[in-house]
């Protein structure tokens, strides 16, 4: 199958565009980026118009919780958090909890919508669904995946907080789903919630159980009490725990990492170990400050995630830049070098770490990861300024992908997605978070 898309403009995500030419995808690859005015144009199966729209590689979201995506417009009851422990208590272990293998499944599936919605093209997702761990990780492999067609990474976030049996539960899904294959579309982690609610002996298990080239996904420092804790119970800070057990590694995930300090930013470095900067979803709960630039200054992997919150990677870019300038009180702080870094070279890095894919800029040759936005820029665009346009354009503006493709597979044609019924999925999906919410605890 090959389609042509003629009359487009094309930023390649790495220096170069390129304005009026047919973009060709054969299968699932970019067959050809030429003039428009080439004659005679490359045959294909399928041609679409192109006129005003700007194509993009597909975004990648490095770090998030598709199952939080019934939590819209959720009331719970009490809500009075006095810190960031006490929101996980109060709200999204609730949450969690009352997830069954179908609300699993629908939230997977709505999120996953409404990640391509936004661009994105791959994730790498934490699931928790502490009476639902079997399997939880095929029917989110087999909902992003193959329902959707998106890339994804999946792990199922190990925690003692709900006893030993469920702690169990949780190594064996994590062991069960890595020790399947890995292809260009799915990847494997090992999930872990966060260090404050993981024994030693937890933490034994999984470094004896987790396969030599894989890693781990674990929330790290994201409120100030993690690293009291950790000290306060071990005698040493998160990042020299989790190096204790081996399990700092080049596939390894430490989500937020906003209160660890100087020498286990180091030690990040050292051990080439990802970090994911997630600056909405910490402003939302209030729980300190990323220094973003400090992370890419000492050569620390540093990507961008949304935590769950929502999809929209260049509005969370956006948010990643201003937030630097404003803590730091320098218009000059969180660049658009940096921010560049961090999604358009980190975050397809960090993919293509888990993928037979490498992710990322648009070329003859390249994964046809494409999407296509309504753009019609009112300013000169080139290769040094589109990401001003992005960030100033559609991230403050409206994100308009209109057409989106994974590996040459189309996944939203003109707005609509090609494999599923929009309507009859929010219908069923209304329906499920009604009983979800009521099974809440
Ligand atoms: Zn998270």
């Amino acid at each position: 199958m090959t389609l042509r898309i003629d009359n487009l403009r094309v930023w390649d995500g790495r220096n170069a565009t390129f304005d009026d030419v047919s973009l060709v995808i054969d299968g699932d690859r970019i067959a050809q980026i030429a003039p428009h005015s080439r004659t005679p144009a490359t045959p294909a199966d399928e041609v679409l118009d192109g006129r005003g729209k700007l194509a993009l590689p597909g975004l990648v979201n490095a770090h998030t919780h598709l199952y939080s995506s019934l939590a819209r417009g959720m009331a719970v009851s009490p809500f009075d958090p006095g810190s960031f422990t006490q929101i996980l208590e109060q709200l999204w272990w609730k949450l969690d909890k009352a997830l069954d293998p179908e609300s699993v499944r629908t939230s997977a599936l709505i999120g996953a919508m409404e990640a391509a919605r936004c661009g994105v093209t791959t994730l790498i997702d934490h699931h928790a669904s502490p009476n639902a761990i079997p399997d939880s990780l095929d029917a989110l492999k087999e909902t992003v995946t193959e329902g959707v067609g998106l890339r994804g990474v999946f792990c199922y976030e190990l925690s003692d907080r709900d006893g030993l049996d469920r702690r169990d539960q949780g190594i064996r899904e994590n062991v069960r789903f890595l020790s399947q294959p890995t292809s260009s579309h799915i990847g494997a982690q090992f999930g872990i919630h966060a260090s404050f609610t993981v024994s030693d002996e937890t933490l034994e298990r999984v470094a004896d159980s987790i396969p030599e080239d894989a890693g781990v996904h674990i929330h790290v420092a994201e409120g100030p009490e993690d690293e009291v804790q950790c000290e306060a119970a071990h005698g040493e800070r998160i990042v020299h725990r989790l190096d204790r057990f081996g399990l700092l590694k080049p596939q390894s995930i430490l989500a937020h990492c906003l209160h660890i300090n100087d020498d286990e930013r180091a030690l990040l470095a050292e051990r080439d170990a990802i970090v994911v900067h997630n600056p909405r979803s910490n402003m939302n709960n209030a729980v300190g400050l990323f220094d973003m630039d400090a992370f890419l200054d000492a050569n620390v992997l540093t990507g961008l995630g949304t935590d769950g919150l929502g999809a929209n990677m260049l509005a969370e870019l956006f948010t990643a830049g201003i937030l630097q300038k404003h803590s730091r009180g320098n218009p000059l702080a969180g660049g658009f070098d940096a921010l560049y870094r961090l999604l358009f070279v980190n975050n397809p890095a960090i993919a293509s770490r888990f993928l037979n894919a490498d992710l990322g800029g648009l070329a003859e040759g390249s994964p046809a990861d494409v999407i296509l936005l309504d753009y019609a820029p009112p300013t000169p665009l080139d290769a040094g300024n589109a990401l001003g346009h992005l960030l100033f354009g559609t991230a403050v503006h409206s994100l308009c992908v209109t057409d989106s493709f994974v590996g040459g597979r189309p996944i939203l044609r003109n707005r609509a997605f090609v494999d599923l019924d929009e309507e009859a999925v929010y219908a069923r999906a209304r329906e499920c978070a009604a009983s979800l919410w009521k099974r809440l605890g």
